[in-house]
């Protein structure tokens, strides 16, 4: 048992199924409901709301936790459903899933994963032990280092969040901005050593500032996964994806049959105001590009924006 610094203890019953995760520190419950539609939003969630969640929040902080149990971020979402479990994270990410994410707790809500530190916080939970070494994650868990780099790309860019590692004393401030892990917050944080001395977040960081901000997806990596978008407009759904030559295609047809061979991609934004929509892709030089379809128009404008991407 310890204290978080509102003077409640913080027990971690959570030990069996998420080692990392202290218990709450301030009072709330109740399920939180999805507002509004959410539409071609900056990272693919899925939704699994937990119950332990309290009042608002600032946000200073993005964190990275390892679960030390849970393998898939619906496993993590099913334990933090648990009335018993008495924790959370806003997101987790696992090694399985390229570019999806689980969804907990609102944004605008308290997470109970760093006790504390919970009010200024935002946290994702990787689905990771906190003993792996830096060739592991490197070699043998590239998807989940891409999702830890794609949530923080995502986070930093929402909330104006530097790509500015902290120290102790600065996480644990409540005043700082930047990125961290759950060991920086000390005894404040419930004492946890996750993400590992292994998680290698400067290349993380790397990538997270590579990506730059409000751009493309991240390529995904693997030879068994897609890379596909979808939005919805006047309740019709739009999916964006890349064929296997490597050609755009948006609900089963080429958007510009010439086109052939992108890199990566692609993703599929729809202006809810006006029906415009915009498909971006990396094409095969790995330059960011786009087609553009203007309201009642049939016909895709191409565009390159001429920037090099990964
Ligand atoms: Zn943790």
């Amino acid at each position: 048992m310890n204290r978080s610094s509102h003077g409640l203890a913080a027990s971690t019953i959570c030990a069996a199924a998420i080692g990392c995760v202290p218990t709450r520190n301030s009072s709330g419950s109740g399920t939180p409901t999805r507002k509004g539609s959410v539409i071609a939003v900056a990272i693919k969630e899925v939704w699994i709301p937990s119950p332990h969640y309290s009042s608002p929040q600032s946000y200073m902080v993005a964190a990275f936790h390892t679960t030390e149990g849970a393998m898939k971020y619906r496993d993590l979402g099913a334990w933090f459903q648990n009335p018993s479990a008495q924790c959370s994270s806003h997101h987790g990410a696992d090694n399985y899933e390229r570019g999806v994410f689980g969804a907990y707790v609102y944004e605008d809500k308290k997470a109970w994963t760093q006790a504390g530190a919970n009010p200024w916080t935002l946290s994702i939970e990787l689905c990771a032990y906190a003993s792996w070494s830096r060739s592991t994650w490197l070699n043998s868990k590239s998807i989940l280092v891409d999702n830890a780099a794609e949530w923080l790309n995502y986070i930093c860019d929402k909330y104006h969040i530097p790509f500015t590692l902290l120290n102790n004393s600065q996480a644990q401030s409540g005043t700082v901005k930047g990125v961290c892990q759950h060991v920086n917050f000390g005894s404040m944080g419930s004492g946890h050593h996750d993400c590992g001395d292994g998680f290698p977040i400067d290349v993380v960081l790397d990538k997270a500032k590579k990506w730059g901000s409000g751009g493309s997806q991240p390529a995904p990596e693997g030879s068994s996964l897609m890379s596909a978008s979808v939005a919805i407009y006047q309740g019709k759904q739009y999916f964006a994806y890349l064929n296997g030559a490597g050609t755009v295609c948006v609900n089963g047809g080429a958007v510009d049959p010439s086109q052939k061979g992108a890199s990566s991609g692609c993703d599929i934004a729809i202006d809810q105001e006006t029906g415009r929509k915009v498909v971006s892709y990396s094409n095969g030089d790995r330059i960011f590009c786009t087609y553009t379809q203007e309201p009642g128009s049939n016909s895709w404008a191409w565009t390159s924006k001429k920037w090099t991407t990964k």
